[in-house]
């Protein structure tokens, strides 16, 4: 019943499941999400922590903490892809570009995003309909 879709990094050492549909799935335009993955704004799809699982290549993974944020990188010690990040409530974040990398560059219907947030720390404009908060 409960969907389970994995995304796996650019050399196949690690797969990652996630349970169910994210319970967030937005763009997130904060300073802490450009800065901890150098994107210009993050395209998040958040579940909370037990939701996302490692399948495959644990002892490949490296956990990066940030020195000055509640936030993590999860990445691959071979081929330095994200895996997905962690936030200050310890929700694993996995971006839509990953997800899509592994997915057939399909996005179901509950994880396209439905907000921006922090569109007031943005660095980028964005013309589309969605709610900008
Ligand atoms: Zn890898
Ligand atoms: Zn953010």
């Amino acid at each position: 019943m409960t969907e389970k879709h994995t995304v796996h990094c650019d050399c196949n050492a690690i797969e990652v499941s996630m349970t169910g549909n994210p319970k967030v799935h937005a763009y997130c335009h904060c300073e802490d999400c450009r800065e901890l993955l150098q994107v210009p704004y993050h395209s998040v799809l958040a579940w909370d922590a037990d939701r996302v699982e490692v399948h495959r290549g644990l002892e490949d993974i490296v956990e990066f903490q940030h020195p000055s944020k509640k936030m993590k990188r999860i990445f691959c010690k071979h081929c330095g892809d994200v895996l997905y990040n962690t936030n200050a409530m310890g929700w694993k974040l996995v971006s839509q570009l990953m997800f899509r990398k592994c997915n057939d560059d399909k996005l179901p219907e509950s994880y396209q995003a439905d907000a921006h947030f922090f569109y007031n720390r943005r660095i980028i404009d964005i013309d589309d309909q969605l709610p900008k908060r």
